[in-house]
């Protein structure tokens, strides 16, 4: 065991989180997830009834929340006039107290990240450093992540941005309840309407189960591609867990490997199309007036 191994082990975080091309052999060969084509996803996880929210839809309602802002309400709440809608959610987020954890937090953490982001990484609520700083991940599992993000050539302010399912810390970390979860699932989605990231990894269980509006185990949601509002969705173990278990990192990169497949596959797609609708459009000259494009 070489110097640096050995002062990873000491942290906890070996092995390290490295791109596959640069360690081959520290990961296992991964396993392809079974990949449901998309009319075959199961369809009480594919935007789940409870979960979904028609595209420009009415917003929270349909998450089964009453009282919880719609985007509508959000854009025209008078007291909030001059701000944007993504600066509105953040208000209500910082003045919520739709929940009982509002009465313990020292403040919300809303978010962070790119304001345009690939990837959406949701966890399940702060912790004492979270509460304290304000940021999401800042402790030691936000450090592990930092290192998952890395080894994808990624890092939190760049393709990237980090929320929770719950804005305020619950007390002594316990887990969320599956209510205090319903109570503020609204304001992420209304965070992934604002962002429309190309794929959501939800870490952890709680993250998974609200997201896709389940009560499968984890170890069950693994390995397959979900939607939420016709984003794609991949499950993995929450940093903490790893962090507690570190022979699941292993799967845990196999995981983060297939969304970055997942990811690729689909901006592939994306540029095959555009250059399709280009080669379609017509041109148009200077003039004005429009040009059939020849072969
Ligand atoms: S956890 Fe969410 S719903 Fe509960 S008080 Fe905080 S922001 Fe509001």
């Amino acid at each position: 065991m070489n110097a640096s191994e050995a002062y990873w082990r000491e942290l906890g975080l070996w092995p390290l989180w490295v791109e596959r091309a640069a360690g081959e052999a520290a990961w296992p060969t991964p396993t392809p997830a079974p990949q449901p084509a998309s009319g075959q996803l199961p369809p009480a996880l594919l935007v789940p009834a409870q979960g979904s929210v028609p595209a420009g839809g009415s917003g929270s309602e349909g998450l089964g929340v009453p009282g919880a802002p719609s985007a509508a309400q959000v854009s025209r709440n008078p007291s909030v006039e001059g701000l944007t809608p993504w600066e509105e959610i953040q208000q209500q987020v910082r003045h919520c107290q739709r929940c009982a954890l509002h009465h313990q937090r020292q403040q919300t953490v809303f978010g962070t990240g790119d304001a345009h982001p690939v990837w959406l990484f949701v966890g399940e609520g702060p912790g004492a450093e979270e509460d304290r700083q304000g940021l999401p991940f800042v402790g030691e599992s936000g450090q592990l992540l930092d290192q998952m993000l890395r080894a994808l050539g990624l890092n939190r302010s760049h393709q990237v941005y980090i929320a929770n399912v719950v804005k305020c810390r619950p007390p002594h970390n316990r887990t969320p309840t599956h209510e205090e979860c319903q109570q503020c699932l609204p304001y992420l989605a209304q965070q992934i309407r604002w962002l429309r990231p190309q794929i959501i990894v939800a870490l952890g269980r709680v993250a998974a189960q609200a997201l896709l509006a389940s009560d499968q185990p984890l170890s069950q949601l693994r390995g397959q591609t979900y939607a939420f509002e016709r984003i794609p969705v991949r499950v993995t173990w929450h940093p903490a867990y790893l962090l507690r278990n570190p022979a699941d990192k292993a799967k845990a990169w196999e995981d983060l490997c297939q969304a970055q497949r997942l990811v690729k596959g689909l901006q592939a797609t994306d540029e095959t199309a555009s250059h399709s609708d280009a080669a379609l459009s017509p041109r148009i000259p200077r003039d004005g007036s429009a040009d059939t494009a020849t072969t």
